[in-house]
């Protein structure tokens, strides 16, 4: 009889994976911060299903929420109609992002928040009359989405989208932040930012970057004091801040968003990821009051976007369900916590040979290694290791939910530590 990663192998496509994706493993059930494979095997989810299952997985509260939305009204076309579920998590939501964000903009998918926002900073200028600014400046090392706008701000070494070059739009990019998460930002260190913006001042729209933590594009953490001299920077040429939380949004590196790190506000902010607490579909992109009217005021006065699924009901239950449990706060001690345990369980990693780095914010754990890993042994490797750990390229990563205990971050980082030693 055929497994279920036989039959997947002839008929599905898998992220990033060639047609027949290898190796592959099949999930029955999860829940807390486990997962159970087709032939009993237990995992620890090291990865929280790509940052978002934050509360872990079939949190009750969550099920409940869209249990109750499923019986009353799943989905509606947002075009001329609204619903409750939906204003309150815009209300939720301008309510606890950063000042000055006070009209959001639902969407299914992250990499289509940012195509809004993008959107957004070009239909602002071309209402204020300066259509020539249609660029961004953006920062090497970041990762933005799969889809056209985003790939064109994504790095074009690290950002997997080398291929399209010629077929993407031409934006600007900054030098990644060297300073480091912690450290200052010396004028010298901000100086290539300062260059390209003020050599291209004219055409800029927006500058788009992933505050403090850098996600796919690297694993980066930086200076808060590099994020606060780029909103002064804005701020001094108009040029609009567009903020990319998807990774970083709801928690993950300690404070709610991570533009609190720099006490900042963007003009425009998107959010995914972690919104629906990792159970559904949904993305948001945040606008500040002058975004909205600016863009308001100019011709024709309306956004020119508008996804099918846009204002999802299942999905707006399930973000207020987990925006209800960040709400009773415990997100904050759990989070500093499992900082304090990654920083102890994964700094013997520092010492072994295939180690360049070993860098830890809020449950953001991080080993760069000098080569990029062998996937075809190390994925095994670790499944072998009772962990769901799934690195890329050169880096070894865990990001585990917000409820994850002492002793199972503790097994996460053995497992990386006794994979890493191997290689
Ligand atoms: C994942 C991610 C995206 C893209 O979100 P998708 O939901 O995968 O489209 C965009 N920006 C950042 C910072 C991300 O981490």
């Amino acid at each position: 009889m055929k497994t279920l990663v036989d039959r997947d192998r002839e008929v599905v496509w898998h992220p990033y994976a060639p047609p027949v994706a290898s190796p592959l493993f099949a999930v029955e059930r999860a829940e807390g911060v486990r997962f159970w494979l087709d032939d009993g095997r237990e995992l620890i989810d090291g990865m929280s299903s790509w940052w978002s299952a934050i509360h872990g997985y079939r949190h009750p509260t969550i099920e409940a929420a869209i249990k109750a939305q499923l019986g009353r009204l799943p989905h509606v076309m947002f075009g001329g109609l609204t619903h409750e579920s939906a204003v309150r998590l815009c209300e939720r939501l301008v309510e606890s992002s950063p000042e000055g964000l006070e009209r959001v903009f639902l969407s299914d998918s992250g990499s289509v928040a940012v195509e809004v926002a993008i959107k957004m900073a070009l239909q602002v200028w071309q209402a204020r009359g300066r259509p020539q600014r249609r660029r961004l400046l953006t920062l090497r090392g970041g990762y933005h989405g799969d889809t056209f706008g985003a790939m064109a701000v994504c790095d074009p070494v690290t950002g997997m989208h080398g291929l399209f070059e010629d077929a993407l739009a031409r934006h600007f990019f900054s030098e990644r932040p060297t300073c480091r998460f912690g450290e200052p930002c010396s004028d010298e260190q901000f100086e290539d930012f300062t260059r390209l913006l003020e050599m291209h001042e004219g055409e800029i729209a927006a500058v788009i970057l992933e505050p403090i933590v850098q996600g796919a594009g690297g694993m980066w953490f930086y200076s808060a004091e590099f994020l606060r001299r780029v909103r002064e920077r804005c701020d001094e040429t108009g040029v609009l801040l567009i903020a990319d939380e998807i990774a970083t949004g709801f928690g993950r590196t300690g404070r709610l968003f991570a533009c609190e790190h720099a006490g900042i506000s963007p003009d425009i902010l998107c959010l995914g990821k972690a919104l629906t607490g990792g159970t559904l579909t949904l993305a948001a992109t945040l606008a500040s009051r002058d975004v909205a009217s600016s863009l308001g005021k100019g011709d024709p006065g309306v956004f020119m976007h508008g996804p099918t699924f846009m204002g999802n009901a299942l999905a707006c239950a399930a973000a207020n369900a987990s925006l209800d449990l960040l709400d009773e706060g415990e997100w904050k001690l759990r989070v500093a916590a499992i900082e304090s345990w990654l920083e102890a369980g994964l700094a013997p990693c520092r010492s072994l040979p295939a180690v360049v780095d070993v860098r830890v914010l809020g449950a953001i754990g991080v080993v760069e290694l000098h080569e990029p890993v062998d996937m075809a042994v190390v994925q095994p490797a670790f499944v072998e290791e009772g962990v769901w750990i799934r690195p890329f390229g050169r880096l070894v990563y865990t990001m585990p939910p917000f409820v994850t205990g002492a002793e199972d971050v503790a097994r996460i980082c053995s497992a990386i530590h006794r994979v890493v030693a191997t290689i």
